[in-house]
């Protein structure tokens, strides 16, 4: 079997990511049965951990959320929200800043359910403004959004955003449920659950976490549990309250991804004990300071995000009108031939946005274990390939 020829590529992309020479062995830790003893030893220190990354260690703080691990990925644990705790006669209205907006929105609508979608163009954040005012027009019962976007790397301060949806649902006398997708933020920035009133959030390892994929997170509290009770057809692999209840017994509902398991015991545990939760979050938000700034230093090159949503996870940037895709790709061709798998944007957009006779984006990962030196000597090999096309 020829596996010589897979190259070394250092994952400067935005999911999967670059994962450590640790962590890449910890997947060859024993394998073990997910019913036996085996399985308690290494899913209640994951699920522990992942708490206090998420904020909510319950010894420090009385927050009653649950976490649950979902077989599958960030999609799973999304879809999972969706089947459980919107109900026949519910409207659920999504709020898309981009391509993961719009995987929500797709969830919703083929699990039956009665939604609307707010959409904004790609590189602006939700306007709250226009959110208040959709808002009162249609009286959803449930309200979802994109904390980070990874198509377009805005990301959200969900306290802001879920307290406002809050808000505007009591001026209509509901009090909206608000679920957040942040597959490609957990672990990367403080979450703050409670203090935002967010009902559910989604999340997965293979993106901030820096394990392999395999394995889904959903964070829920008591209210989405409640709700999810009086919710019918909410599937079996879907169903909230049967992952609340395998996860209470540090159980997984489905056979999961053990190596993944595996990696997550050594990773969660590094980040919480080794590195320091706290460390970990200035970290990221040192690699977006960077990347800003180096970015200055390229003529025409702009951030695609507004100011004050700028990813701490990715960094999104705009490239001058005479940049083609063919362009886009020879640069990645360039660093790949270096070492490097390079983000030549999000394939999708960037196709639009050249039929619009609109400037083009490429993205630099800067999530995981990604060091800041790493990331240094990549953006310096970036530059340089940008610069050998001019
Ligand atoms: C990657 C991603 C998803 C999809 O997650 P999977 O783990 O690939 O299923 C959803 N939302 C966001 C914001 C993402 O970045």
């Amino acid at each position: 079997m020829d596996t010589e020829e897979f190259p070394k590529l250092k994952l400067f992309i935005t999911g999967p990511i670059y994962i450590a020479d640790d962590i890449k062995k910890a997947a060859l830790l024993p394998e073990f049965g997910h019913r036996d003893k085996e399985n308690e030893k290494r899913v209640k220190p994951v699920i522990e951990n992942l708490k206090k990354i998420a904020g909510i260690d319950e010894e420090n703080n009385n927050s009653k959320y649950d976490l649950a691990l979902i077989p599958g990925s960030g999609s799973n644990a999304m879809e999972t929200s969706i089947r459980s705790i919107v109900a026949d006669n519910d409207k659920i209205l999504i709020v898309s800043v981009g391509a993961f907006g719009d995987l929500y929105y797709n969830i919703a609508k083929s699990s039956g359910k009665n939604v609307i979608k707010l959409k904004f163009n790609p590189g602006e954040a939700i306007d709250l403004d226009v959110l208040k005012a959709k808002m009162l027009e249609e009286k959803p019962d449930l309200v979802a959004f994109t904390h980070n976007e990874t198509s377009t790397g805005v990301m959200h301060d969900i306290t802001e955003v879920s307290n406002l949806i809050k808000d505007i649902g009591k001026e209509y006398d509901k009090d909206v449920y608000v679920l957040v997708d942040g597959v490609s933020i957990f672990g990367a920035i403080k979450l703050e659950l409670e203090k935002a009133k967010v009902d559910v959030y989604s999340t997965a390892t293979q993106k901030a976490i820096a394990t392999d994929a395999g394995i889904g997170i959903i964070i829920f509290n008591e209210r989405a549990k409640l709700k999810a009770e009086n919710v019918a057809n909410r599937g079996y692999v879907t169903d909230m309250l049967a992952h609340a209840k395998s996860a209470a017994n540090y159980q997984i509902l489905s056979t999961p991804n053990c190596s993944v398991i595996n990696q997550l015991y050594v990773q969660t545990n590094k980040v919480v004990n080794d590195i320091g939760i706290e460390e970990r979050f200035a970290k990221h938000k040192e690699m977006r300071n960077y990347t800003l700034e180096w970015a200055k230093q390229i003529q025409d090159f702009e951030p695609f995000a507004p100011e004050n949503n700028q990813s701490v996870s990715l960094t999104c940037l705009k490239v001058p009108l005479k940049y083609k895709i063919e362009d886009l790709k020879k640069i990645k061709e360039n660093l790949r031939a270096k070492g490097y798998l390079m983000d030549p944007g999000y394939g999708k957009m960037n196709k639009a946005l050249a039929e619009e006779g609109k400037n083009l984006t490429l993205r630099v990962g800067h999530m995981g274990d990604i060091t800041l030196v790493m990331l240094k000597e990549y953006l310096e090999e970036l530059k340089i390939e940008i610069e050998a096309l001019d």
